[in-house]
């Protein structure tokens, strides 16, 4: 059996250790004579799992006790409509659009109030972050709302926006645990798990207590969309995603012992720069992002000509590097190069690249 490198966006790769220690417990867990798969969620069992999960997202993070920790369904995506059904008291927000995730989070909820486009990168393609330190927030706005590290373009931001006092709402599916954040600078966080962390199907949403409303203020929020519900039930309303979260747990524990976020960030920002030095002085590929913004997380580059994109996406296949072409909407390339690639990955890939680039000089 033999493992690619595998550079897709997501569902993405995940540690082999990790992997390997579920495969073991797959049949027994721990000695139950079954599997997590066929747990109750009400079992003593999972009830473990789950709070064990928690406690080691709590501490990896530093989120603080004032923070509920929710392990819910439906994607990042449900989550574009469950952000302004629970938040909009006043009926509007303001979206920094960076991108398809940001724009689509913003579309969906102009359906439930107004929602305010104050920044926007669309005219340079999102290859860009815009200046975000006096942007027009309306003064009733309810929160503004940031996609934090673009998965399709490759950008992230470096400093938070000035939300002049308003609550910062971030989706950070593609950079979540990549690297140490302020939760205390956020009133809510969240992000689905199949980038970084887990298998899809579990979005982590961490939200200040305080934002979780007892009614919606959006008329007709669905129960399972109500903040409320599972923040009262421990995530534990309806069936959990039990699998998944037993996933997450590993990983966070995988990347405790690696020593915590800040020697995640280290090793990303090693293995990120290892991609970028090549891309910045080689005379095929080129990045495609504004330097100063440039993700850890995703690495798109083109050489400029899309029949060599399509034929260096073929080779790299090939030798074994999976999912290297780009989004369908950019073409060319991304590389993204999540905390369970291992450096190696991304070295084999640079020296693939300058044989690629050697033989089509
Ligand atoms: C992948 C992605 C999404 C969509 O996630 P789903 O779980 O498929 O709904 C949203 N936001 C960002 C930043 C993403 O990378």
């Amino acid at each position: 059996m033999g493992r690619v490198y595998n550079f897709s966006a997501g569902p993405a790769v995940l540690p082999e250790e990790v992997l390997r220690e579920a495969a073991e417990e797959m049949l027994d867990y721990r000695g139950c004579g079954m599997s997590v798969m066929e747990m109750s969620h009400r079992s003593k069992m999972f009830q473990q799992i789950i709070d064990e999960a928690e406690q080691d997202l709590r501490d990896l993070m530093q989120i603080p006790d004032n923070y509920k920790v929710l392990f819910l369904q439906g994607g990042a995506s449900q989550q574009f409509a469950a952000v302004p059904m629970n938040l909009m008291k006043n009926g509007k927000a303001a979206y920094i659009i960076t991108g398809q995730w940001a724009k689509k989070a913003f579309q969906e909820a102009k359906k439930y109030g107004e929602a305010v486009d104050v920044a926007s990168s669309a005219d340079k393609t999102f290859s860009y972050i815009p200046d975000c330190s006096d942007l027009p927030i309306p003064e009733d706005a309810d929160y503004v709302y940031i996609c934090q590290n673009n998965t399709i373009y490759g950008t992230v931001f470096k400093t938070l926006p000035n939300t002049k006092g308003k609550e910062l709402v971030a989706d950070v599916s593609s950079c979540f645990l990549s690297e140490p954040i302020d939760v205390t600078k956020y009133g809510v966080i969240y992000g689905g798990v199949q980038k970084n962390i887990g298998p899809a199907g579990v979005v982590i949403a961490i939200i200040r207590e305080d934002l979780i409303p007892e009614e919606p203020p959006v008329k007709d929020t669905p129960t399972m969309l109500a903040w409320k519900t599972q923040a009262d039930a421990g995530s534990l309303y309806n069936t959990p995603p039990c699998y998944g979260i037993y996933i997450c747990g590993k990983v966070f524990k995988w990347i405790k012992k690696l020593g915590g976020l800040e020697a995640m960030k280290a090793l990303n920002e090693k293995k990120a720069a290892i991609l970028y030095d090549y891309l910045d002085q080689s005379k095929l590929f080129k990045g495609t992002v504004r330097k100063e913004d440039r993700s850890l997380m995703n690495v798109p580059f083109i050489t400029g000509d899309a029949d060599l994109d399509a034929k260096f996406v073929a080779e790299a296949k090939a030798a074994g590097f999976e999912n290297l072409k780009g989004h369908r909407t950019v073409g060319g390339m991304r590389a993204s190069i999540y905390n369970a690639m291992p450096i190696e990955g991304v070295e084999k890939l640079v020296a693939f690249m300058k044989k690629f680039e050697e033989e089509n000089a």
